[in-house]
Formats: structure tokens, C-alpha cells, sequence
């Protein structure tokens, strides 16, 4: 059995990653476990992820009251408990505001898109949970939904948060998800986001239940070939260029003032 103090240490170090990952800046950021059905560790207010010392790390209960520890919990503590109180099966939450997935919590844009196998399998869909006040109910309230059939959620304007068997699942989560970001975003600057057929994704939907992956897929895209992927966005042939355009306005303000003459 893992005592206490390993856990408090394995809290330090995934908070100093997240730091020096760029997952968080400053302060940011929270991280917990459950070490018994009751009984959790949590990250302090105030303090920065990439400095934490186990002395630092706060046991507090499935009310948020402490129970051991001179520091106080973070303001988002009630997020971390509303994901054990409705999945029992979860023992660690990583909280985080990594910049290409709070990039599109800030759009409003879910990671949907069956892009990579390696998303569709492990991270499978990551919806947007409604905005909520920082610290407030409102954040657990809009988390709720989404927690019994996803491994993590985006949190509208603010961040994202992943949940796992263990600190290293949850974290690794986080990881997968900001990488999917990452990739999805650069993938919609070469215009090239194409996603996987049904096909495809059944495929890897049927590996994922073999491994014992739980959480939503992506469906994939419909596709009148069966097994080709298609473009998500428009192909760049397909977007009309400024100078297409240019060479509209001219040909219209050309055709105008032909008619003008005739009547002049
Ligand atoms: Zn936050």
C-alpha cells in the first residue's frame, strides 16, 4: 500500500511537470487523489505548482472541510470533489489551463474530430462544459454532465480537467488532450484537419473496448468512398481568394460603368 507522504510526493512532482510543461502559469492549477473512500489530498491556493513541497499538500474530506495541513485548499476544490462523489472509480483530478486546449475552450470548439487514432483510442471526445464562476457551484454544476461518459472536459473560458485511475492516468490524459489541441490546430492551418472515416474509427472503437477504455469516441466522418478520410474544412481551392475576389469587384465595377456610359 502507498503511504500517505508517497502520495503527497507524487502530487510535487506531476505539479512540477505541469509547470514546466507551460500547463499553468504562476499559480495556477490544482491536482488531487483520493486516498480513501472519504478522505482526499489537494493542492494549495496561492502557491505555484512548480515549487510544492508534500508539506504543502492539504488532506481534506468529501465536504472540502480539512483535516490535515496549515495551507488552504484551492478555490476549485469543488470541481476535484464533485468527480469522486460521482465516479467512484476515479482517484486523482488534474485541473490545468494549457494553451492550445484553453484556446479552444475559449472558442467553444469540443475536440470531436476523430483526427489521430491514438486521440480516438485513449483520450476518446472532449466536450466544452458551460462556463461557470471560478470557486462557484456553477463549475461542478456544468462538469456533471459530462463526467460519467468522458475522461476530461474543457472548461468554457477558462481551462481544462481530466480525470484517471490514478495521478499518472489522469496527468497523462491532460498531456494527450493539449497534444490533440495542438495538432488539431495546426492541422486547421494547412486547412488539412481531415478526419477518419466510420470506418476507421469502428475499427479502433472495437480495440478500445478490448483494452477496457472507457468514455465516448468520436464517430468519425461520413464518407461516400467508406474507408477515405474527408477534409473537415474547406480544401484551399475551395476558399475564395482575395485575389479571386479582387478580380470579382473588377469585373463588376467594369460591367457598372459600361451600362453608365450606354446611358449617357
Ligand atoms: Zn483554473
Amino acid at each position: 500500500m502507498i503511504t500517505e507522504i508517497k502520495y503527497k510526493k507524487q502530487i510535487c512532482d506531476i505539479g512540477k511537470r505541469i509547470y514546466d510543461k507551460g500547463f499553468v502559469a504562476a499559480n495556477d492549477g490544482n491536482i488531487s487523489i483520493r486516498i480513501s473512500d472519504n478522505e482526499f489530498l489537494i493542492t494549495p491556493t496561492g502557491v505555484s505548482k512548480g515549487s510544492l513541497t508534500p508539506e504543502m499538500i492539504i488532506k481534506v474530506d468529501g465536504q472540502g472541510a480539512a483535516l490535515e495541513g496549515d495551507y488552504r485548499p484551492t478555490s476549485e476544490m469543488k470541481m476535484h470533489l464533485l468527480v469522486y462523489q460521482e465516479r467512484p472509480d476515479i482517484q486523482a483530478v488534474v485541473h490545468v489551463h494549457p494553451p492550445y486546449a484553453t484556446a479552444f475552450a475559449i472558442a467553444g470548439i469540443p475536440l470531436d474530430q476523430a483526427i489521430m487514432p491514438e486521440s480516438v483510442v485513449y483520450l476518446g471526445t472532449i466536450p466544452v462544459a458551460e462556463y461557470g464562476t471560478p470557486s462557484t457551484v456553477e463549475v461542478p454544476n456544468a462538469i456533471k454532465k459530462h463526467v460519467h461518459e468522458h475522461q476530461g472536459v474543457l472548461l468554457e473560458n477558462h481551462g481544462a480537467l481530466t480525470w484517471g485511475k490514478d495521478l499518472e492516468h489522469a496527468y497523462y490524459l491532460m498531456e494527450s488532450l493539449e497534444f490533440t489541441a495542438k495538432i488539431n490546430w495546426i492541422a486547421k492551418q494547412l486547412n488539412g484537419d481531415r478526419e477518419l472515416s466510420k470506418n476507421h474509427v469502428q475499427t479502433l472503437v472495437e480495440m478500445k473496448a478490448k483494452m477496457g477504455i472507457k468514455g465516448k469516441s468520436p464517430l468519425g466522418a461520413e464518407t461516400p468512398e467508406g474507408l477515405h478520410a474527408k477534409k473537415v474544412t474547406p480544401s484551399r481551392e475551395q476558399v475564395l481568394s482575395q485575389q479571386d475576389l479582387n478580380s470579382i469587384v473588377e469585373r463588376v465595377t467594369k460591367n457598372i460603368l459600361n451600362e453608365l456610359k450606354k446611358h449617357l
